[in-house]
């Protein structure tokens, strides 16, 4: 008996550990689909939403004009929002100026933006959009600073930028 129960425990300990595993991601997942049906507006919820120029960003996956968005000057301590669902995506503390004329990021806040790539220019890029409303926001470049290397190039217009 005494055997028995060892050699179950045995098994019984790898097996909850590979359980913990397979559950945590789904419930994350599972949280993280709830909030996101709350964003899943029609064309119409969404013009109502925002300006028409945002619009063009965010659910059309525009491109606004180089050096346009005062946000590429901003300067002060804070966080960089989504426009559409205010979901928090980048922190000051990793923004750099790029010269490209967009306001530019090393890193985004865990977890906040998904990638795609796109072939809207021929050569493939990854997009990136808002792991919430989905809005667009920019295209992610490997021609970025350390530590990660990356150039979060990111249209103003897709943004809400909240001061300290
Ligand atoms: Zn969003």
């Amino acid at each position: 008996m005494n055997k028995f129960l060892s050699r179950r425990t045995f098994i019984l300990i790898p097996t909850m550990s590979i359980l913990k595993i397979i559950f945590k991601p789904m419930q994350v997942l599972a949280s993280s689909l709830v909030s996101k049906e709350e964003w899943k507006l029609s064309k119409d919820e969404w013009k109502a939403k925002l300006s028409p120029e945002s619009y063009y960003i965010l659910r059309e996956e525009g491109t606004e004009r180089a050096f346009s968005s005062q946000l590429n000057n901003e300067k002060r301590k804070g966080i960089f929002h989504c426009l559409g669902c205010n979901l928090p995506l980048f922190s000051s503390d990793k923004k750099y100026d790029s010269g490209t004329g967009w306001p530019s990021f090393w890193d985004s806040i865990q977890g906040s933006v998904e990638t795609k790539v796109d072939f809207k220019l021929i050569v493939p890029r990854t997009e990136y959009h808002c792991s919430r409303c989905g809005g667009h926001q920019g295209h992610v470049f490997n021609d970025g600073p350390l530590p990660t290397g990356k150039r979060y190039c990111n249209n103003g217009l897709a943004l809400r930028f909240v001061p300290d």
